[in-house]
């Protein structure tokens, strides 16, 4: 499916420009997020036409993968292209690559019956993983890159606020960093239910209810980290609010405004860190494959809708559309 214009899909075959040893993968699921959302409603700027989609899960049909898997096998894909030259490529920071490039977003993408990308962005994966909800591996990956940034010590008071599909990867990563007590926190109600199945240890909703909870799981000092992934910055002032003094926040949202009112004061007289985190590097991809294949953490539960990819319009409408209990949608292919 091209993306010709904003808001403007049509079913295309395209051929695909292939690089000397690309791996072509027939896709069997794409999942969408709200990076697409932004490149289809024109929010982030791209040359058309393009095919979006980034988080892409397949068969491998020619070449190989990076960990030399044969055709026939299911694979994940990797959708940063990075240059391999520059002082980020060199120094361990790939994902930081300024000529970096992502599928569905500079390069065609997921939103196609193949894809062609180069076998060191091609993952296997096991037998038993649910390819259905597998495209949410390329999401967790950027979880756990910022989870790490985290830095996580075992009992610690772990605070996630929003519980979209990220925040709840959050949940459960925390507590397979070995966190203490895990707080969501979440205004919606089905979404708290979902994180106590998840691992949570309570769930409330913002404000008093937050600030009750944190402060009487810790005597009174605060989280010791929180995840923000709401995206919200009045939630990021909220975490202000919830952290200890001396305590991490994790800004997981990704926020565009300039301007905000924020409580610095805080930021200083509490010592808080925050700490960024961007995209994923290549080793998060082997490690967010055994998470979920070791059954550490079900991204099954975080699938409530399934589109056949020719109906990319409606799937996009779901983003969007109010008092819908949506978590990930996924494009299929096997109409
Ligand atoms: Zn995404
Ligand atoms: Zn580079």
């Amino acid at each position: 499916m091209l993306l010709e214009a904003p808001e403007k899909v049509v079913e295309a075959d395209i051929p695909e420009p292939r690089e000397t040893g690309a791996s072509v993968i027939q896709v069997t699921g794409t999942g969408i997020c709200g990076t697409d959302w932004k490149i289809f409603t024109g929010g982030i700027p791209v040359t058309y036409p393009l095919v979006m989609g980034h988080e892409i899960v397949g068969e491998l049909v020619e070449g190989t993968s990076r960990d030399g898997a044969k055709p026939g096998a299911k694979v994940l894909i990797d959708p940063v292209l990075t240059c391999g030259e520059c002082f980020h490529c060199r120094h361990g920071q790939s994902h930081l690559c300024p000529v970096g490039e992502l599928m569905g977003r500079e390069r065609n993408g997921g939103f196609a019956q193949f894809v062609a990308v180069r076998p060191e962005n091609v993952y296997a994966l096991p037998d038993g993983i649910d390819l259905t909800a597998a495209p949410m591996m390329q999401v967790l990956t950027t979880c756990l890159h910022a989870s790490e940034m985290a830095r996580i010590e075992p009992g610690e008071t772990v605070v996630i606020t929003g519980l979209g599909v990220t925040g709840q990867m959050h949940i459960q990563l925390a507590k397979a960093a070995g966190a203490g007590t895990v707080i969501g926190v979440s205004r919606n109600p089905p979404k708290r239910d979902l994180a106590l199945k998840l691992g949570a240890d309570l769930a409330v909703n913002h404000g008093e209810e937050a600030d009750e909870a944190v402060l009487s799981a810790t005597d009174g000092r605060g989280a010791d980290v929180i995840i923000e992934s709401a995206g919200a910055l009045s939630v990021l002032g909220e975490a202000m609010d919830l952290a200890r003094i001396g305590g991490r926040i994790v800004p997981f949202g990704i926020y565009t405004a300039n301007q905000a009112e924020l409580p610095f004061y805080q930021l200083y007289f509490k010592e808080l860190q925050i700490l960024n985190a961007r995209a994923a590097q290549a080793r998060h991809f082997p490690a967010s494959i055994e998470l979920v294949a070791n059954g550490k953490l079900d991204i099954t539960s975080l699938l409530s809708h399934r589109v056949p990819f020719r109906q990319l319009d409606e799937a996009m409408g779901l983003l969007t559309r109010p008092g819908l209990d949506r978590m990930k949608v996924v494009l299929t292919y096997d109409d």
